[in-house]
């Protein structure tokens, strides 16, 4: 995809001089872009990806074929860092801010070349990027929740077929229904839902558990299976003693030593054990091992336990109960031991899982499917759907799909533009070009005209307003509200300001560069040379 000649060190500023760099780092781009247009918007194609190990991908998600592509160019790095970013904050949106970077990097290099300098592109950039967010509050909508899902079928759309996207959906809302009051950073949603994928069952019986489903049973048959609830204590280590099997490596003369150091051993075990049973705890659940010989002394003292977690299983169990991850027993206080309502064992598809219930917001989605592939896309739709839904929950408003926003946005900037001063119009008015690779792209991948449908569209948002799209299902513009193709404020938002920024920084290397040949003369030869 990207030939190796384009690995140029960027720092190596005496082989790349004035516009040879932005060239070639124009180029990069919008092979990386060229990658990932066909997949934009429900009609667009699936990718098969082959990967190192010979495993198979098919998908049409722009992020995933940008994670798993081998790609070394600086630029291209660049962007699928911005891809990434883009899908940390805002779950959606990824594609199209690849899209936007490359388009803006290809609209600046044209601008050069008819002697625009890079400072005044990269003022003419921000300026459309602030004004641009200004005229998204004015035309965003506040959904009610009808329209809330069919934000989340927009963004699940192609993904998956349209009941399973129903179902998806109805369980992304109902998680993040239950995390919209609680504290924490973007990520929250996926600390909070443990996915599970549980082989069998169709993909639509997939279901949200309040409460933490494991794949566990306890280490000792002998205790009680369910309760009813009780105290609970999480042990972010182990319950086995490993200072004293240390001492043990000392030579052992005598068996009488031995016997010491096992005395001593057992004894440590015991008070820890004694500890537990202080504080009234009656679940143990441990991340690392548990020794043998603790185990008789946890059944008398009426402790279930169960070992081996993973460090985020432990997390969820910590904020599902209220316990406190401890390092080991000995410190273990009063304030550390948690609540929790209910336990019991339960088969799923044969396999037994561990189920614990309390009082706080910690989830499993129980994500079913017949064939692992199956699962890996109920998963990954699934995660689309409540990155969105949680994010909806506290900033929830919506815009028109099907490239509306896009080009009401363009339109409205090359207004725009005329009340700006000389060069940085110009600017302008790339940027606002650059804006409406997505309603091309969202044509050209359902069969249409490009250039028809986005002169077509203009005209009758010009008559009708900003919220007349382009339903690629139908191939109609039509009003966006009605149709329920609606995207979050905060994916446009994001994608805007990422691609901005990423096109600036590219942008900026070679404002460096330019710098270094005499100011205002564009070294040309150099460039048409290389081309
Ligand atoms: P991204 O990775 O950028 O989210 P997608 O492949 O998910 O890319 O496509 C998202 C785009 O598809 C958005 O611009 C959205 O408005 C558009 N879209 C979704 N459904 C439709 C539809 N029925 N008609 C037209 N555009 C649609
Ligand atoms: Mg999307």
């Amino acid at each position: 995809m990207v030939e190796s000649e384009h690995d140029v060190a960027l720092q190596d500023t005496d082989r790349i001089e004035g516009r040879s760099a932005l060239v070639n780092n124009v180029n990069a781009a919008l092979a990386l872009a060229g990658a990932v247009r066909s997949t934009l918007g429900p009609r667009g194609s699936d990718k098969m990806l082959v990967g190192g190990n010979g495993e198979i991908i098919v998908t049409n998600d722009g992020v995933t074929v940008l994670e798993t592509a081998k790609v070394e160019h600086p630029t291209a790095n660049l962007l699928i860092a911005t891809s990434s970013a883009q899908d940390r904050v805002a779950r959606d949106g990824t594609t199209t801010s690849v899209l936007l970077t490359a388009e803006l990097l290809r609209n600046a290099l044209e601008l050069t070349r008819i002697g625009i300098h890079p400072s005044l592109i990269m003022n003419g950039y921000r300026l459309s990027v602030e004004e641009s967010l200004s005229e998204l509050g004015k035309i965003s909508i506040q959904p009610n929740d009808l329209q809330l899902r069919g934000v989340i079928e927009t963004t699940l759309a192609g993904k998956i077929d349209v009941g399973l996207a129903n179902r998806i959906t109805e369980i992304a809302i109902e998680a993040a229904d239950t995390l919209s009051e609680e504290q924490g950073g973007d990520d929250l949603e996926r600390v909070r839902v443990k996915r599970l994928r549980v082989a069998g069952g169709s993909a639509s019986e997939s279901e949200i558990i309040h409460g933490l489903v494991l794949r566990k049973q306890r280490l000792d048959f002998t205790t009680p299976s369910s309760s009813h609830g009780g105290v609970i204590a999480i042990v972010d280590g182990g319950l086995e003693n490993a200072e004293l099997e240390l001492d043990a490596q000392i030579e052992i003369q005598s068996t009488g030593v031995l016997a010491g150091f096992h005395q001593r051993k057992l004894e440590k075990l015991r008070q820890k054990v004694a500890r537990l049973t202080e504080l009234g705890v009656e679940l143990l659940c441990v991340r690392d091992g548990i020794a043998d010989e603790v185990v008789p002394m946890l059944k008398e003292a009426g402790i279930t336990a169960y070992r081996r977690f993973e460090r985020e299983d432990l997390e969820r169990l910590s904020i599902l109960t209220g316990a406190t991850m401890i390092r080991t027993v000995n410190r273990l206080s009063k304030e550390d031991i948690g609540h929790y309502k209910s336990r019991s064992e339960e088969k799923i598809e044969d396999v037994w899982h561990l189920r614990i219930d309390g009082e706080g917001a910690a989830m499993t989605a129980l994500l079913r499917g017949t064939t692992p592939i199956m699962r890996e896309e109920v998963s990954r739709a699934f995660d689309d759907a409540l990155g969105v839904a949680y994010r909806l929950s506290r900033d929830n408003l919506i815009l028109p799909g099907g490239g509306a926003t896009q080009t009401h946005l363009a339109r409205h900037l090359r207004a725009f533009s005329t009340t700006q001063k000389g060069r940085e119009q110009l600017a302008i008015e790339g940027f606002a070009d650059a804006l409406e690779v997505i309603p091309r792209a969202l044509s050209e991948n359902a069969g249409l005209d490009p250039i028809d449908e986005t002169l077509a569209l203009s005209a009758a948002q010009v008559k009708s307003g900003p919220w007349i799209g382009l339903d690629v299902m139908s191939g109609e513009n039509k009003n966006m509200q009605e149709a329920g193709i609606t995207d979050p404020l905060f994916v446009a938002r994001q994608a805007l300001e990422g691609a901005t920024e990423a096109a600036i920084s590219i942008l900026r290397i070679d404002d460096v560069l330019w710098a270094k040949v005499e100011a205002g003369t564009p070294d040309w030869r150099d460039e048409e040379e290389q081309d």
